[in-house]
């Protein structure tokens, strides 16, 4: 089994297949873009509406990152509630930040419908589900401060979010009509269309080799070519290769993995998900389930599946995807594949301040709706000259003490909870 973006389902079944060339040579432009997933994508979209001259470099293909591997919830905030998010960063910018992103949403399904990007677009919410009676106490907590900041979010009894999901395992659930699903790496590789059509220039299989400022301009080369440009956009996020002249912010990589099964039947489709929410929940370990177009269950859980104990997660998704749906305990699940979430100790994601340019990365596993949103904002706020279009305050400096160890410690926390638990 392997575990490459090409063996998932998303790749298989992605309809935006936009192609672009190396980049080769010299250029000049007013904003160059490291990275071609949803932040370096909206980034490049925005500042080419704006009627700059862009040109966005991307290591491999479009949507390669956690843009093309992640489980398609685009959800409205992010997965701290928002008293957390004021206590992090101070009433006044918390909420600036949640009623930015409470719109975000909006913002995706708006660019996918403008842009036409076939990417299986289901805007019928979400549902956030009790994994057990103890995971009700979390629902009821985010509901307050959801409903307090004025979110249209329900909670749901157990029988009403039996019946939703088609499963008698959650106890309860919180759903939010804000949000949806969609196709993941099809909106990337769409934004990527819709950006190049804006006028931005994209080169795939282009990584930035070293970046040095140079008086007041940015010198980035590439293996074949070089670019200078006033401003700079950093967004490769979890998926950073090392750059001479560059050190890449620390970010805690927590990796998550999914399988789907073939299309479901008819009889089945009326039971499990009948209005298509997407789900995960409320497990310390979390899981995650939607259907696609086709009517396949895409089920997902934490933990990589390249390093030995990863057979412990692959035979772990069976019997997780039994004890939510007993007549899926024999479908055959299929279309492995993994994929990197760039955590921060707070759970929020930041914008690095690099004078003349910025880098973002840290949506700890909400970057849909956020990456759409922060890139355009960086667009804005380079070429207009003005910070505070930036949804969060840039900082000057970051760091994560042990951010491997970190990481180590999620990943042998999902070994051991699969080793022996079916939730
Ligand atoms: C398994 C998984 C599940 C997730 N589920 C959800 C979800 O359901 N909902 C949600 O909102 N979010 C989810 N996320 C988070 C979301 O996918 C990410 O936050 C988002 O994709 C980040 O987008 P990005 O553009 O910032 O980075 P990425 O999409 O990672 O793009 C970074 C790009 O930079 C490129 N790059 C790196 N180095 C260089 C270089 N030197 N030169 C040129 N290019 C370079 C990489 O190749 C990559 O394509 C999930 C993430 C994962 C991994």
């Amino acid at each position: 089994m392997t575990s490459d973006l090409a063996s998932g389902l998303w790749h298989q079944t992605c309809q935006e297949t936009p192609a672009f060339p190396e980049f080769s040579g010299e250029a000049e432009a007013d904003l160059v873009v490291i990275g071609g997933g949803y932040t370096g994508c909206s980034a490049a979209l925005k500042a080419a509406e704006l009627g700059a001259s862009v040109r966005l470099i991307e290591a491999e293909d479009t949507g390669s990152g956690g843009s093309g591997r992640n489980v398609g919830l685009a959800n409205a905030g992010l997965w701290l509630p928002p008293e957390d998010i004021n206590a992090a960063l101070g009433t006044e910018a918390g909420s600036r930040l949640s009623a930015l992103l409470a719109g975000a949403p909006q913002i995706v399904f708006e660019l996918i419908a403008k842009h036409a990007i076939q990417c299986e677009p289901e805007r019928k919410g979400t549902l956030h589900c009790a994994h057990a009676p103890s995971g009700l106490k979390d629902l009821q907590r985010r509901h307050a401060q959801l409903r307090a900041i004025g979110a249209p979010v329900e909670l749901l009894p157990r029988e009403e979010a039996v019946q939703r999901t088609g499963s008698e395992a959650v106890h309860g659930a919180l759903f939010d009509p804000r949000a949806g699903t969609i196709q993941p790496l099809a909106y990337a590789r769409g934004l990527a269309r819709a950006a190049a059509a804006a006028g931005a220039q994209l080169h795939t299989r282009s990584p930035a080799t070293a970046i040095r400022r140079d008086g007041g301009s940015w010198q980035v080369a590439t293996p074949k070519g070089s670019l200078r440009a006033r401003h700079l956009i950093m967004a490769t996020n979890a998926y950073a290769r090392g750059i001479s002249g560059y050190e890449a912010p620390s970010v805690i990589p927590v990796h998550y993995f999914q399988a789907a099964t073939d299309p479901l039947p008819a009889a089945l489709l009326e039971k499990i998900l009948p209005n298509k929410e997407g789900c995960w929940d409320t497990a310390l370990v979390m899981s995650s389930w939607r259907l696609d177009q086709a009517g396949r269950l895409v089920i997902g859980g934490m933990g990589a599946l390249n390093h030995a104990g990863s057979a412990l997660h692959c035979s772990w998704l069976p019997r997780k995807l039994a004890a939510l749906y007993p007549e899926l305990k024999d479908a055959r699940l299929h279309s492995h594949w993994h994929g990197r979430i760039a955590m921060t100790t707070e759970h929020l994601p930041k914008i690095l301040d690099l004078q003349g340019g910025y880098a973002c990365f840290g949506y700890s596993g909400r970057g849909i709706g956020p990456g759409t949103l922060f890139g355009a904002a960086m667009a804005e706020a380079l070429l207009s000259g003005d910070s505070t279009r930036l949804p969060v305050p840039p900082a000057k400096d970051h760091a994560i003490p042990f951010a491997g160890l970190r990481s180590a410690y999620y990943e042998t926390g999902a070994t051991l909870t699969h080793l022996v638990s079916d939730r």
